[in-house]
């Protein structure tokens, strides 16, 4: 039987690995055929690096970067779709993933038919982990998976559960002297969480692909080692197809029954 295939969707280099890369490592283990895609080459990010003084520049790295955090990972293929960084505010750049609606929901089209997934996981539309590029890529792979998968395939929101938001936020401040932590809105609300999948055994990879983005300060940093295992070793994902019966969380993805 051929192996089943993973899609999983992202806006940016670097949120396949800070955001699931446990899960895409684990499922690659596993013998899933894994293939990530990017919206963007993320040339609006920061560069912690400070090597490269265009955001032309800084896209090229940041492709490289993603193709080898994903060799890291196991994943057979990744995509860039080839729109623009929007950036996090401010009037969206002309080509951008915010900016071009039509051009995203086109290039996502072309992606999911190419591959014919049985899984595809998408970031969060309710954009609970903050990127208006994060939401914009989940509302868009959301909408053309309902338009166009006419074949067995399961949808999945890779979210950031606001349980792990506040820790992480609550972690920041107490660092900070003089920093009174008044509690935050972000994350996806913990009860909306369909799936729970335990990547511990695949956690050092994901390490490993996190160091190949080496123009991004890794978010963990700051954090403690309990906290940056929670974040990086277990992904927490909302099952939007098929519907979600209630009960108790599922430990794997569903993938459709040959
Ligand atoms: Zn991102």
């Amino acid at each position: 039987m051929p192996a089943h295939t993973l899609l999983v969707v992202v806006a940016h280099p670097d949120d396949e690995s800070f955001g699931c890369g446990a899960l895409i490592a684990g499922e690659a283990a596993r013998g899933v055929d894994v293939v990530v895609a990017s919206a963007s080459r993320g040339e609006l990010g920061e560069d912690a690096s400070g090597l490269h003084p265009s955001p032309a520049m800084l896209g090229a790295a940041r492709e490289v970067e993603m193709r080898r955090a994903a060799r890291v990972l196991g994943a057979s293929r990744v995509e860039i779709l080839g729109l623009g960084d929007s950036g996090w505010d401010g009037a969206a750049p002309s080509g951008s993933i915010v900016a071009e609606p039509e051009r995203l929901h086109m290039e996502l089209t072309r992606l999911l038919e190419a591959h014919r997934p049985d899984v595809v996981v998408t970031m969060d539309p309710s954009g609970s982990d903050g990127h208006r590029d994060h939401a914009a890529v989940a509302e868009a792979t959301t909408a053309v998976f309902g338009d166009r998968v006419d074949w067995p395939a399961a949808l999945y929101h890779w979210c950031m559960p606001h349980s792990i938001m506040d820790d992480w936020l609550r972690e920041i401040a107490a660092a900070q002297p003089d920093s009174v932590y008044a509690g935050t809105d972000m994350g996806r609300p913990d009860d909306h969480i369909t799936t729970i999948v335990d990547g511990t055994g695949v956690a050092e990879r994901v390490w490993r692909a996190i160091a190949e983005h080496a123009t991004q300060d890794s978010p963990f940093e700051a954090i403690s080692a309990e906290l940056a295992h929670r974040f990086v070793a277990v992904d927490h994902l909302v099952r939007i197809h098929p519907a979600w019966p209630g009960g108790p969380h599922e430990r794997a993805l569903s993938y459709p029954s040959p």
